[in-house]
């Protein structure tokens, strides 16, 4: 691996920084606010069908994340939630939008080994100006060129980025949390891939796993990638 990658590709949410644990919150107090009408774990059921139901429409992101808790409200309380009700699901998304970032332990150090020995990218889904302002506030933009906010990470997504960076997949590799995300598609292309685990996973990415491939590192965090470049 050390000779042949050029590349390296980092995913954003839970490998550069907090994520999903935001997410987490926001869907605690989402259910709370419902707890009249269904249990807590069964509004949150409730909310995961919704959002698998509509991930075509709207993809990954806060955004769609809003829309789904709204239509989840609705259908949990059977066409009874009041505006007001309405009005704090905008509130808890809102604050998701606004949340500061929290980068996690070791990402600028392993930064700094790596810039200008290898061509840094970011490759992470969501919404696109949310991403933009995650990366503008993290204070990284500059170590990455370019930053690709990508609708989807499957196989097909992945062939298009490494034509749009020119690069073939045997000298790429990517970082992330998600083995479903940013792993499995990349190892398929031919790629280098390592995986990242972070505390907590969204139900979607969640994967059980005991991967064994040439291209596959299993990291205990992201500095330990120097120990391989
Ligand atoms: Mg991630």
């Amino acid at each position: 691996m050390k000779n042949q990658v050029q590349t390296i590709a980092f995913d954003a949410d839970d490998t550069l920084w907090v994520n999903e644990v935001y997410f987490q919150d926001a869907e605690k107090k989402f259910c709370m606010l419902l707890e009249d009408f269904m249990p807590l774990h069964s509004v949150s059921q409730e909310l995961f069908k919704t959002e698998m139901k509509n991930l075509h429409l709207y993809g990954y992101g806060i955004k769609g994340f809003m829309l789904c808790m709204i239509e989840t409200a609705n259908s949990v309380s059977e066409g009874n939630a009041s505006m007001q009700l309405i009005e704090k699901i905008i509130h808890i998304g809102q604050e998701l939008l606004q949340k500061p970032i929290e980068l996690l332990p070791g990402v600028v150090n392993t930064l700094e080994q790596l810039k200008g020995r290898y061509r840094l990218i970011v490759a992470t889904k969501g919404d696109l100006l949310d991403q933009e302002r995650k990366l503008k506030n993290s204070g990284l933009s500059d170590y990455f060129h370019p930053i690709e906010i990508m609708s989807d990470k499957k196989v097909a997504d992945y062939k298009k980025l490494l034509k749009h960076i020119d690069c073939p997949p045997e000298s790429f590799l990517m970082l992330g949390n998600s083995i479903k995300s940013d792993i499995l598609p990349v190892l398929e292309l031919g790629g280098f891939a390592a995986h990242i685990p972070y505390h907590v996973t969204w139900t979607h990415e969640q994967h059980e796993h005991n991967l064994k491939h040439q291209n596959f590192l299993e990291l205990k965090d992201i500095s330990s990638i120097l120990d391989y470049l």
